[in-house]
């Protein structure tokens, strides 16, 4: 049966997702938002679902941090931010009654540390840092940076690179045999002006500019959601991202099995078959069908010898790559430094600092360093404690008083976080081709989750809603019916 499209799947899912023939049983394996979005659409419609969550929490990425911050102070950990056109979240949101307030990227004061002096994206701050722009750089700012080597490389690209059924055509399978850096780099940017644009466009997504494919990143930047397109009305979950999945959890109260790591997954034409461990002993679970909602990167902790997977699944389980990101947090006793909402581009080994709680009212606040790729892996392997002093150093340098103001800290490593092992998806040269294999039914076992979504840059809430949408209308439609 052929795939349904994105825009199939968005009517069927607006319409309420009416006559579906669903199994009578599902196990899902991930308590995550796609896994539990899924199970809650099934319990609704009267399937025996089950959720098998390996930790002792829903969330999976949705993940709020409440220690060790005093006066009721949290941080995100993972997801935060949503756009007006995060579809399928505000969906739920609104169906669950959970809250929005304004997002902390709105209204930011952005400022770059590199070279030791602090300057700001406008023309004039940027010549007075004297940085070694081209010539022809030096009057354009960092947005008309952004016009001239990324926006102008986009709408050369439509109308197929924004189509909401996009395939990968011959114009843009080009792109996704070509770094970031390549298509930066041969439109005339300079490595400075790269260096300048980074955090614009490709920080958040823990994006290795020599690595990543530029056709899953202009796809991202021609959309809505690129950071590029920012407006007024991005939003965050009010009191916390965690409050999205408990919402669901609450609804799915017992269905979902916390502490049950699955380590198999066998099919046959009956039936398909899951081994998990709990408190120490394996058990064993059947059921018609099994969702499974685990990242990429944690997969292989999951047996699927007799799951009769093909060739190309298992290929694309071992080749799909996961940034890397490490998030330190710090409480200050107050708010120390003069900007409003602050946010720093850096080019120490911190590289981002930013105000982690420009909404809450203080005076205690949070400094939240962000980084990715190589400089990730580097603080990963320190101890927590050296992870902390070691960024508190750095903050020092860019915001002086930062030691005699820090209370106290925390950081969250995801290549550590036990089964995700891996922020989101970071599609290389030539993946785009994979992403369709990484969702395709195989008999009775289905994939969900943001890196089996329709998007190549997965890495959000509203992809894996979508991507859980998608998997029931398979479940509901008879699609993998044909047996291993
Ligand atoms: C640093 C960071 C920042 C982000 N920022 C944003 C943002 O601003 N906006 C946005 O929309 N999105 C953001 N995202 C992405 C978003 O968090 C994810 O796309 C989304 O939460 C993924 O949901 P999921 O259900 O696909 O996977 P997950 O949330 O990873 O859930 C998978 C679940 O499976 C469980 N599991 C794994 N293995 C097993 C096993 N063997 N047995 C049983 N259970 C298992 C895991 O414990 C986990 O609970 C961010 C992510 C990160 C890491």
């Amino acid at each position: 049966m052929r795939e349904a499209t994105p825009t199939e799947v968005r009517r069927d899912f607006d319409s309420g997702m009416p006559d579906l023939r669903l199994p009578r049983s599902v196990v899902v394996i991930g308590a995550g938002l796609s896994g539990l979005a899924v199970a809650y659409e099934l319990a609704n419609r009267g399937c025996d679902v089950t959720v098998l969550e390996a930790s002792g929490r829903a969330g999976g990425r949705a993940y709020t941090l409440r220690e060790p911050f005093a006066d009721g102070l949290h941080a995100e950990a993972g997801a935060m931010t949503l756009t007006p056109h995060c579809h399928y979240a505000m969906h739920y949101l609104r169906e669950l009654g959970v809250g929005l307030e304004t997002a902390d990227l709105v209204g930011t004061t952005f400022s770059y540390f590199m070279g030791s002096r602090l300057f700001t994206p406008d023309r004039e701050s940027l010549e007075q840092a004297g940085l070694p722009l081209a010539p022809h750089e030096k009057t354009l700012g960092v947005e008309g940076m952004i016009d001239r080597y990324v926006r102008d490389t986009y709408q050369a690209l439509q109308p197929d690179i924004t189509a909401p059924d996009w395939t990968v055509t011959p114009l843009l399978g080009r792109y996704d045999q070509r770094s970031v850096y390549e298509v930066l780099t041969d439109r005339g940017a300079s490595p400075v002006a790269v260096d300048l644009m980074e955090p614009h466009f490709l920080e958040m997504r823990g994006g290795d500019l020599k690595t990543a494919s530029a056709l899953s990143w202009l796809r991202h930047e021609a959309s809505p959601h690129s950071l590029t397109n920012a407006d007024p009305r991005w939003s965050k979950v009010k009191g916390g991202t965690d409050r999205f999945p408990q919402a669901f959890a609450e609804r799915l109260k017992d269905r979902i099995r916390y502490r049950k790591p699955v380590v198999r997954v066998a099919q046959d034409a009956e039936r398909a078959r899951l081994t998990f461990l709990d408190q120490g002993r394996l058990q064993t679970m059947e059921a018609e069908r099994v969702v499974v909602t685990v990242p990429f990167s944690a997969v292989r902790h999951i047996d699927f010898t007799d799951a009769a997977l093909s060739d190309a699944k298992h290929d694309v389980m071992r080749r799909v790559k996961y940034s890397s990101i490490v998030r330190v947090y710090l409480q200050m006793s107050s708010q120390f430094w003069p900007q409003r909402n602050a946010s720093f581009s850096t080019d120490l080994p911190v590289r981002w600092i930013r105000d982690a709680t420009p909404q809450l009212p203080g005076p205690r606040k949070i400094l939240e360093c962000l980084m990715t790729g190589w400089r990730a892996r580097a603080v990963a392997v320190m101890s927590a404690e050296e992870r902390l002093r070691f960024v508190l150093d750095q903050v020092e340098t860019v915001l002086p008083g930062a030691r005699d103001h820090y209370e106290t800290g925390t950081s969250v490593v995801w290549d550590q976080q036990p089964y995700i092992e891996g922020a989101y998806i970071l599609p290389e040269l030539g993946h785009s081709a994979l992403m369709p294999v990484i969702r395709r039914p195989e008999g009775r076992i289905h994939f969900a989750g943001d890196h089996a979504a329709f998007e190549p840059n997965g890495g959000s809430m509203t992809f894996a809603l979508e991507s859980a949408a998608r998997t029931v209308l398979e479940l509901g439609r008879g699609s993998g019916e044909q047996q291993p």
